[in-house]
């Protein structure tokens, strides 16, 4: 057992602090957020994340997880600190590093001899020597940094802890990278233990391959929709070869969350500032742009003006399973959307509001009526939603589906429109 304090308590520190107190070790996260500490004391969870409320809720109760917004206090005794606080664009596209700095300068304060300082948050290749540098030029302590990125997806987050693909290590200081083991003694992963840039590297380079993935089975849906093919057989014809693998090949309305945007502009902007321009990741970037208009411009193809149209946005997080609508596609889409004057009113089963339109957890009541829906989200209850629903309830069922969640056949002998990605439309 070992005495851990973890900095931030977004999406990855929850999860890490949590899983870390369920493998016996004695946590407490720490939080600039009093709201959010104080809701957590009380033992709520505030993630949409399946089994986290309950894992939180029983390690409260065997006292090993506690939650505090003195730094001070979870840091005293701490033989190890994780910072997995957020970092976020900056207007240029590279990462803002100002909570880490922060997070460090505060920490170089209170922190004990010896002590093991843990990057989790996804960090540009070379911050581990910054953050060595921020502590040495505040503190007298002796201490060690280690870049540990995290590879948890949102949605699988305790899977994803528990029985991941890789831990990677990255330490100039073998110690410090055994003792980080030890932490994860109890999990089965396999390790990847190398130098602290590699492993900064590592992060960044396995987020830009993914959204490169995705961007290029979109390009094919494209050419697909021209000749006459179907994307979801191509991709899977793809898929069967093991070099290629069937994961990522879904085509859509593009990339969002917080990491892959992001991950991606931040890698651009350090090849840049290399003098060696990441010309393939700048044109992923456009391509997802491109593709999160999708629905939009099929629908101004079909109609000419979408002004006055009811349009009922079916799913607002970026993906299935998270509340999360950070940069996801159907946020930039109801503000396309109301660009052209329609009406968009957005369902989703667990994103509870936004700013700027009506949200129901109620799909029959925005389809109700409805003019147009568009699928967003490939949420199971928009996915395997009755089709006569959308025949029942909408004004004119007309349904563009941007998660490509139905087949073309299904929509034989029904009264309804059905525009989706990479197939030919259903009129
Ligand atoms: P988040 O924005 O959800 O949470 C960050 C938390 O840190 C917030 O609660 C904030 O109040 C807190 N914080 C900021 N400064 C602080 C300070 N000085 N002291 C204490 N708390 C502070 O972020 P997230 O989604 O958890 O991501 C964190 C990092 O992990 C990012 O670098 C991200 O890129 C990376 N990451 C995220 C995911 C994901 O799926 N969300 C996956 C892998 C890696």
């Amino acid at each position: 057992m070992k005495k851990i304090a973890v900095i931030g308590t977004g999406y990855v520190g929850l999860v890490t602090g949590t899983c870390l107190a369920s493998l016996g070790h004695k946590v407490t996260c720490v939080d600039i957020d009093e709201k959010r500490i104080s809701s957590l004391q009380d033992g709520h969870c505030p993630l949409h994340e399946p089994g986290l409320s309950h894992l939180l809720q029983s390690n409260l109760l065997e006292n090993r997880l506690q939650f505090s917004t003195v730094l001070k206090e979870a840091v005293q005794g701490a033989e190890a600190v994780f910072i997995a606080v957020g970092t976020p664009e900056n207007n240029d596209g590279s990462a803002d590093l100002s909570y880490v700095k922060n997070a460090v300068e505060n920490l170089s304060l209170y922190i004990n001899d010896g002590t093991l300082i843990i990057i989790k948050s996804t960090v540009p290749p070379g911050t581990n020597q910054k953050v060595q540098s921020w502590m040495q030029s505040r503190s007298e302590r002796t201490f060690h940094v280690v870049s540990n990125p995290e590879f948890l997806r949102e949605g699988s987050a305790l899977n994803d802890f528990f029985y991941g693909d890789r831990i990677v290590i990255g330490s100039t200081d073998l110690k410090a990278g055994q003792f980080l083991e030890e932490i994860y003694r109890k999990l089965k992963t396999p390790r990847l233990l190398t130098d602290p840039l590699s492993a900064e590297m590592i992060k960044y380079a396995s987020n830009a391959f993914l959204a490169t993935k995705i961007s290029f089975i979109n390009e094919i849906s494209s050419i697909c929709e021209k000749l006459g093919g179907d994307i979801e057989q191509v991709a899977q014809g793809m898929g069967m070869d093991s070099r290629i693998g069937e994961q990522f090949l879904r085509a859509g309305i593009g990339f969002g969350g917080s990491c892959f945007p992001k991950d991606t502009k931040a890698l651009v902007q350090v090849a840049k500032e290399t003098g060696h321009p990441f010309k393939l990741l700048s044109t992923v970037m456009d391509v997802n742009e491109r593709q999160k208009n999708l629905l939009v411009e099929k629908a101004l193809k079909r109609y000419g003006s979408l002004k006055g149209k009811n349009v009922a946005v079916l799913g607002l997080a970026f993906k299935p399973n998270t509340d999360d609508i950070r940069e996801s596609p159907a946020v930039s889409l109801i503000q396309r959307l109301q660009k052209l004057e329609a009406n968009p009113t957005a369902y989703d089963p667990v994103v509870k509001s936004i700013p700027f339109c009506p949200v129901s957890d109620s799909i029959h009541e925005v389809l109700t009526g409805a003019d147009i829906a568009m699928i967003c989200t490939e949420w199971s209850s928009i996915c395997d939603l009755s089709l006569d629903v959308y025949e029942t309830t909408m004004k004119e069922a007309v349904l563009f589906d941007g998660r490509n969640c139905y087949a073309p056949e299904d929509f034989e002998g029904r009264n309804i429109e059905y525009h989706s990605v990479g197939r030919q439309a259903y009129e």
